[in-house]
């Protein structure tokens, strides 16, 4: 049963049959002899993908990026988390084979693909490493000079063309070599030397974080002026937000404030990040580190007393502490897609009030005026 993959022509009659009615996804697994799982795959879409269509979306350095640009720090970690995948402790003459393929086969690297456009890992080093922007034509090949497919050593790739590749393969065939020759004429650096990034992939993860973070502020009003967020990504609040440090949708402010100050998001767990902007236009939305300071609740309300900003749900006895603009966030967090929504015993934990409390916010039995949603998919 567990056979081969199947062919295109297979799998797009397999669609054809399963789609038009004429047979279930198991009778013509049973006719292909592959299993109801791949066919099941191929049916909804999750395999084949460019028999339904769906190919040639992906985004890619050599395709078209959509949003906000690739900053310079996402590049690096992209191309050091490809090196760090190229065994390179034989040293600068040795070969460098790629980790976890097969000895007799290219390795294949999907993140390699979406920065060059193709797959083969050795093409994707030659690439990278002579800072080109896409993957050379298919009319150029690319020649093991060490005759090891698994190689990723630059200096071991020489550009030629299909008859060369032939004739290498033909010489090879008639000495009766099979194994890998040692590389006398190393090809050259190009100026500049080899491009190849290295680093703790963490670290440079991060600082594209916080790289992206700053494409996302736009702060060109000058250091005096409220930074709004720029990117697509934000609460109905008005404030942006975007995966940091592990957590996804974290409030872009909260961003702000500890990229500015050098701290990560645990030191300000249990600290409101305040806006002290008193341009109202952007007062959730600033992210000028310069507006904004950690305090507690209360002394959020005080700072909107002070302002004058308080709305009058807020003088309720629970109100004296938990502002109407928390709990509409919080609203907006909870009232999510299951799996994205965080759970009110996090949510109480976070603010300090009791789960009871927060559950009756939520579902608008309480504080109903607040804003924000009290129920799924308002
Ligand atoms: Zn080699
Ligand atoms: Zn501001």
């Amino acid at each position: 049963m567990t056979r081969r993959s199947l062919s295109d022509a297979e799998a797009r009659w397999a669609l054809e049959m399963v789609r038009s009615g004429k047979m279930t996804q198991k009778q013509v697994a049973a006719m292909l002899g592959a299993t109801p799982s791949r066919v099941n795959q191929l049916v909804n879409g999750r395999t084949y993908k460019h028999l339904h269509g769906t190919a040639g979306t992906r985004t890619s350095d050599g395709g078209i990026r959509y949003g906000l640009d690739e900053t310079p720090e996402r590049r690096l970690w992209r191309e050091a988390k490809f090196w760090a995948r190229v065994d390179r402790s034989g040293g600068a003459k040795a070969c460098w084979p790629w980790i976890g393929g097969k000895p007799n086969h290219y390795g294949q690297t999907a993140t390699g693909q979406g920065m060059t456009g193709s797959s083969l890992a050795h093409v994707v080093a030659f690439t990278l490493a002579r800072r080109l922007r896409k993957a050379p034509d298919w009319a150029l090949v690319l020649r093991h000079l060490c005759d090891y497919k698994p190689c990723c050593n630059p200096a071991h790739l020489k550009p030629g063309t299909v008859g060369e590749n032939l004739a290498d393969r033909w010489e090879a065939y008639r000495e009766g070599r099979t194994g890998v020759r040692d590389v006398t004429e190393p090809v050259a650096a190009p100026p500049g030397g080899w491009n190849i990034a290295a680093g703790d992939l963490n670290v440079l993860d991060h600082l594209a974080r916080v790289s992206e973070f700053h494409a996302r502020v736009d702060s060109s009003a000058g250091p005096d002026a409220c930074w709004p967020w720029i990117a697509k990504s934000r609460h109905r609040f008005g404030y942006g937000f975007m995966r940091f440090e592990g957590q996804n949708t974290v409030p872009a402010h909260r961003i702000a404030y500890v990229v500015a100050h050098g701290l990560t998001l645990a030191d300000i767990r249990h600290q409101m990040i305040l806006h002290k902007c008193t341009e109202d236009a952007y007062r959730n939305n600033c992210n000028n580190p310069a507006h904004l300071m950690a305090g507690t609740q209360a002394e959020n309300i005080a700072d909107k007393k002070t302002h004058g900003t308080m709305p009058s749900g807020e003088r309720h006895h629970m109100g004296r502490r938990y502002s109407d603009s928390l709990i509409a966030e919080l609203r907006e967090r909870y009232w999510r897609p299951r799996g994205k929504r965080p759970t009110i015993t996090a949510l109480a934990a976070e603010i300090g009030a009791s789960i009871g409390v927060v559950s009756r916010w939520l579902k608008g039995a309480s504080r109903p005026g607040a804003g924000g949603p009290t129920g799924p998919g308002q």
